[in-house]
């Protein structure tokens, strides 16, 4: 078998050595007679599975005491949903950073819910640059600061993250978790799609601190109330089980990779691959974001014109490439290359680069 060059955006590239463990337990999970799909959730096995999963977590991002840890479903976009109706109550406002694509549809959700504010925007920008954030000015009345710290579609990724006080900050980092080290103290909340950098889809990790937990809305329907998930032990209801294991296995990879210091230096060395390419180029690969804002976890570019743009991807899928058409939203071209993603994919998508060049200038 011959593996893709897997650039995808999500869902996105898993660890060959992942998929493996995963097929040997395929059948019989640990001697049980059935897979993990066929199980109880209630089980002893499986309540094992959600446990160490949670464990993994909480050692890998060094996870305080006052933090929960939920697996959620609905995806990041059912958080856009759930952050405002747990939290943008009456009298209060929800503050939002603005910086593409995925911050954009985050906002739509808090506008149908209450009054929501726009706290730094990079549209002016054409969202190819992040905002600088170190003069925020936060009404009281803020129930939370919310940004993006990947924007996934653009490939624009923070540096740095404010100090916001009193004011919970609120950060999905569905597109770059778990891909360098971070402060979890510094956030009220942070959350994230598995599909990138996680595992496969159909669960989503949230880490959220006490106090927020407890002033979840208790008017809202109980399955969209924080509480409720951190009350059961992120049980109520049957969870995407097979989904969780997945993630624990993606956990146990990154806890034998050295951990997020380890992985935030492995994928600077890979995108280090691809953007000297574009910035060797002559021009001839234009790299989309500001070179400050760049994300380590999407590299977008574009090339002269849509047709030459077309040639590329074309030839890139003769090559065994996948994944490499920008957003449909966009256009252009687009290489993710999460936590996932080998060195090997990066170096052969940087010859390929070189090489398409070469023939095509
Ligand atoms: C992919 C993505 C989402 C959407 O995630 P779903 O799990 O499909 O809802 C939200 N935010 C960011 C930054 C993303 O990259």
């Amino acid at each position: 078998m011959k593996r893709a060059f897997n650039f995808n955006a999500g869902p996105a590239a898993l660890p060959l050595s992942v998929l493996q463990k995963a097929q040997e337990q395929f059948v019989d999970f640990n001697g049980a007679g059935m897979s993990i799909m066929e199980m109880s959730h209630r089980s002893a096995a499986y309540e094992q599975v959600n446990n160490e999963t949670e464990a993994l977590v909480r050692k890998l991002l060094q996870v305080p005491d006052n933090y929960k840890v939920l697996f959620m479903q609905g995806g990041a976009s059912t958080q856009f949903a759930m952050l405002p109706m747990n939290y943008l109550t009456a009298g209060k406002q929800a503050a939002y950073v603005d910086t593409g694509a995925w911050a954009g549809k985050a906002i739509k959700e808090a506008e149908l819910i209450g009054n929501t504010v726009i706290a730094a925007s990079s549209a002016s920008d054409q969202y190819m640059k992040m905002p600088a954030l170190d003069q925020l000015s936060l009404d009281s009345n803020t129930a939370y600061l919310h940004l993006t710290s990947n924007e996934t579609i653009g490939g624009t990724q923070f540096k740095t993250f404010p100090n916001t006080g009193n004011v919970p900050l609120i950060v999905d980092m569905s597109s770059d978790i778990l891909s360098r080290p971070l402060q979890i103290e510094q956030y009220g909340m942070i959350y994230a799609g598995a599909q990138k950098n996680l595992g496969p889809s159909g669960v989503t990790l949230v880490i959220v601190r006490e106090d927020l937990v407890a002033a979840s809305n208790k008017e809202i329907p109980t399955m969209f109330r924080y509480s409720t998930h951190a009350k059961s032990n992120s049980l109520y209801n049957t969870p995407p089980s097979y989904s969780v294991y997945m993630m624990k296995l993606v956990l146990e990879w990154i806890d034998e990779m050295g951990g997020v210091d380890k992985l935030a230096a492995y994928n600077e060395h890979k995108t280090n691959l691809i953007y000297n390419v574009i910035d060797n180029s002559d021009g001839y690969y234009r790299g989309c974001a500001d070179i400050d804002s760049r994300s380590r976890m999407n590299i977008t570019f574009r090339m002269a014109n849509e047709e030459l743009e077309k040639q590329f991807v074309k030839e890139s899928e003769q090559a065994g490439f996948v994944g490499l058409k920008g957003h449909r939203d966009v256009g252009g071209l687009r290489a993710s290359t999460y936590n996932a993603v080998p060195t090997a994919s990066c170096e052969a998508l940087a010859q390929f680069m070189v090489d398409f060049q070469k023939r095509n200038n």
